[in-house]
């Protein structure tokens, strides 16, 4: 079934709306049936459209848990640096006394 959006010549209202078999959905605001059919933001099926619903859910999960591990990894690091720093900082003014 595929996905349209469409726009009310009527009363400018806009809305998607799944298409069966060349049936024209009304306008949900006022019910008329003058409307201009647009591009598709998606331009597949609603099938499909949940697939890519999935696969960008799926993406957009995957680099949280890559990202904690990062954070947990540079903040380590991190910590290492301030010590490094610290000892550095502590040489330097042991050196310039
Ligand atoms: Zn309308």
């Amino acid at each position: 079934m595929p996905l349209y959006e469409y726009k009310c010549r009527g009363c400018g209202h806009q809305y998607e709306a799944l298409v069966r078999g060349g049936e024209v959905p009304s306008c949900p605001s006022c019910k008329g049936q003058d409307l201009e059919r647009l591009l598709s933001a998606f331009g597949m099926t609603s099938k499909e459209h949940t697939k890519s619903l999935v696969r960008a859910e799926r993406k957009r999960r995957a680099p949280v848990r890559l990202g904690q591990a990062h954070e947990e990894h540079q903040a380590a690091l991190k910590e290492h640096d301030e010590h490094r720093q610290h000892f550095a900082a502590t040489k330097t003014n042991y050196e310039n006394d």
